[in-house]
């Protein structure tokens, strides 16, 4: 019986960070045990956003090595760079053929896309739920392990599988996420989630221990609101946050006690955090630099991959083209 196939690709906008880890990398690293896994960094939905060209091939290379030394294993998952595939782009183009411009502007990415960069508003920021279905599609990927942030992607992705299927025949699975324990991981800056392109908001896989603690003691915390229960939203419920995460339960409690009260030293909190954080990296950064020094075996890991993954997608663009009548 042929394996379920699961697709996620992560932008390389930046170095990883923990809202990647917990929301995408996580469920990656699980999935890769007894699945058809394909994985990928999605430079071309990096451009989409303002960005360097001369470095955008420094920030894809750092994203393989970070998936690599993350526990993702080229044994048991295909690592594409989305660019490297064609047809991603091809089937994208087909795709947004069949997908109504308004439901795309009515997305709340899009709109926040918007309102970050009000001068970089562009054709590729509002196709990019097109590309991504074509991402996971091109693979007939079932299960994409992607953070909640993702889902009205996962929306889309749906629909326009569906639409593709009652027009020209059934082809493709409605893909679904795949949720992990950490699908929505806050922002250190207050409000949002932790992302690569806000400043101030996440810890990097490869901060060492005066990083973290640095950006930690940046966080804000609800000053002067202390006693009763911890709040469910702000900066102290996000620092609660992560000493769940970080599966720290006694001090977890010790300070949801000392918050009830009312002698809460979130410099300590933030010490036990910062240590907890730093103890759990250590071995990707450890794994990290042996794949640093190695660049051989990854330019064979990225070439390898890339030569599987045209193969499957040739497959798929086979069929979709002569479903659409253009062979
Ligand atoms: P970023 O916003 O940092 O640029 P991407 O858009 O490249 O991240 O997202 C890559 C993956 O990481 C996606 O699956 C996304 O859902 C997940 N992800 C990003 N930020 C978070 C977060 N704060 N919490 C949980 N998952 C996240």
């Amino acid at each position: 019986m042929n394996k379920k196939r699961v697709y996620s690709g992560i932008r390389a906008t930046g170095r990883l960070h923990l809202g990647n880890y917990f929301g995408a990398v996580k469920g990656m690293l699980a999935l890769q045990e007894n699945y058809d896994c394909i994985f990928s960094v999605v430079d071309l939905h990096t451009i989409t956003v303002p960005y360097q060209p001369d470095t955008l091939q420094v920030s894809v290379r750092n994203i393989v090595i970070d998936y690599l030394a993350a526990g993702l294993d080229p044994k048991k998952c295909h690592l594409e760079i989305q660019s490297k595939v064609p047809q991603h782009t091809e089937l994208a183009y087909l795709l947004s053929t069949i997908y109504p411009v308004s439901r795309l502007e009515d997305l709340p990415t899009y709109k926040d896309k918007r309102a970050q960069y009000p001068k970089y508003i562009n054709m590729g920021l509002l196709y990019y739920p097109v590309l991504m279905a074509a991402d996971v599609l091109l693979y007939k990927g079932e299960l994409v392990p992607v953070g909640i942030d993702q889902e009205p992607h996962l929306e889309v992705m749906r629909e326009i599988a569906r639409k593709f299927n009652s027009m020209f025949g059934e082809t493709f699975p409605e893909p679904q996420r795949f949720k992990t324990g950490g699908e929505h991981v806050p922002s250190l800056a207050g409000g949002g989630k932790m992302s690569k392109s806000i400043e101030g908001s996440y810890i990097n896989l490869t901060d060492d221990l005066e990083t973290i603690r640095k950006r930690l003691a940046a966080a804000p915390t609800d000053s002067g609101k202390i006693g009763g229960e911890v709040p469910k939203q702000g900066g102290t419920a996000n620092l609660f946050m992560l000493l769940k995460l970080f599966n720290i339960d006694n001090e977890f409690k010790k300070f949801e006690r000392d918050y009830r009260d009312k002698k809460i030293r979130y410099t300590e909190l933030k010490e036990v955090l910062a240590n907890a954080i730093s103890k759990e990296l250590q071995p990707f950064q450890k794994r990290r630099k042996e794949f640093e020094e190695n660049p051989k075996l990854v330019d064979d890991i990225i070439e390898d991959g890339r030569k599987k993954c045209i193969l499957m997608a040739e497959e798929t663009m086979k069929g979709v083209k002569g479903k659409m009548g253009l062979v």
